[in-house]
């Protein structure tokens, strides 16, 4: 990895999905933004909130797909 950004697509409300650009040394406090318009996506810190919220719910949702049709455990 050449640049040290985050891999997470935003939809911007008139680009699309898009993603967002943080400045160096940010904090949650700092503003993300669309790295095509610079529309403001709000605080980081809420967004990794968002992000980590969601990235728990696909989680729970995959977890749940593996263990589907499981009939029980197998305790050694
Ligand atoms: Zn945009």
């Amino acid at each position: 990895m050449a640049e040290d950004t985050i891999d997470v697509t935003f939809t911007c409300s008139k680009c699309g999905p898009t993603k967002i650009e943080l400045p160096d040394d940010y904090t949650d406090d700092d503003h993300a933004k669309c790295k095509s318009c610079g529309a403001d996506f709000g605080p980081y810190g809420d967004i990794k909130k968002r992000a980590m919220k969601h990235a728990k719910a696909e989680v729970d949702k995959m977890l749940k797909g593996a263990f589907k049709g499981l009939k029980g455990w197998k305790v050694k």
